[in-house]
């Protein structure tokens, strides 16, 4: 296993959460999402089998307490076939080196999110001045540097498909960053959105406090590239999801899920846009 990975120097636990924080939903008998404080984590897989995957990995320090989901789930000692990351932000990240160094799983990501998972390049710096609420405002303390998974790290195939994942394939959604995918199963229309849209308005602590279900599309204060994101959310609307579980908010379904993506695809500017903020234009 690769000794070099660590994570960037400004990495730390951040004291936010929810009241979802600590549970689980089974979405459908192999969709199992589950929230860590602020962020969801998914557990894809059958438990007859016990092939699973893991979709991202939590806020930092949360190492122990997603072990002891899935060998809640799954039974003592199994482990995921891999870690599939929708993106590399510090929420999605935040416990993989120990996964890693624990499971020895290989991680995939789309190409495009690499430099920031073999810690060449930083995000942009969060913006605590977008339109939004204490959220936007912690955002300078989130983690911002790179991490360095080193070689555990592999670009996702270039065929679409997501390994491990049988039927399900990933789909790129930029705009929230630039490597930013969904995964989507055609046979159920199953799709795991990660941040290119979401159920909670993240930005507000209130809201993510309660959880108060509400589409919303990326989280404000980390989005860079607008004009993609709302291309994205177009992209994953056309796909007519019957289910979504999101990185942030419970899972949506059926006629919600439907009427609520039209309306955010029609009032994107309104609903998902920040009026101001650094990357507005
Ligand atoms: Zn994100
Ligand atoms: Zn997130």
């Amino acid at each position: 296993m690769d000794e070099q990975m660590n994570y960037g120097s400004d990495y730390k636990y951040i004291p936010a959460t929810s009241i979802g924080s600590g549970t689980g939903v089974e979405v459908l008998p192999d969709l199992f999402s589950y929230t860590v404080q602020i962020v969801n984590i998914h557990l894809i897989g059958n438990l007859k089998t016990k092939e699973f995957v893991l979709v991202d990995a939590g806020m930092p320090n949360s190492a122990e307490q997603i072990i002891s989901v899935i060998e809640s789930r799954f039974g003592t000692n199994s482990r995921p076939k891999a870690i599939i990351l929708t993106h590399g932000h510090f929420d999605h990240v935040g416990a993989v080196i120990e996964l890693v160094k624990h499971w020895e799983v290989p991680v995939y990501a789309h190409e495009l999110e690499m430099p920031f998972l073999v810690g060449q390049k930083s995000y942009p710096e969060p913006d605590p001045t977008v339109e939004g609420g204490m959220v936007a405002k912690m955002s300078p303390m989130f983690p911002n540097e790179p991490i360095n998974l080193g070689k555990s790290v592999i670009p996702l195939p270039s065929d679409g498909s997501v390994p491990h994942m049988t039927g399900f394939k990933w789909i790129h959604t930029p705009g929230h960053t630039p490597g930013h995918v969904s995964l989507f199963r055609e046979n159920d229309r199953a799709l795991i959105v990660g941040d290119a849209f979401v159920t909670v308005k993240q930005e507000y602590l209130y809201k993510v406090l309660t959880q108060k279900q509400e589409i919303s599309g990326p989280p404000r204060y980390l989005t860079t590239d607008w004009k993609a994101a709302k291309e994205s959310v177009m992209k994953l609307e056309a796909l007519k999801p019957t289910v979504a579980l999101t990185g942030h908010g419970l899972p949506m379904s059926g006629e919600l899920l439907t009427e609520s993506l039209e309306k955010l695809v029609k009032h994107f500017d309104e609903i998902a846009k920040p009026d101001y903020g650094r990357y507005v234009n």
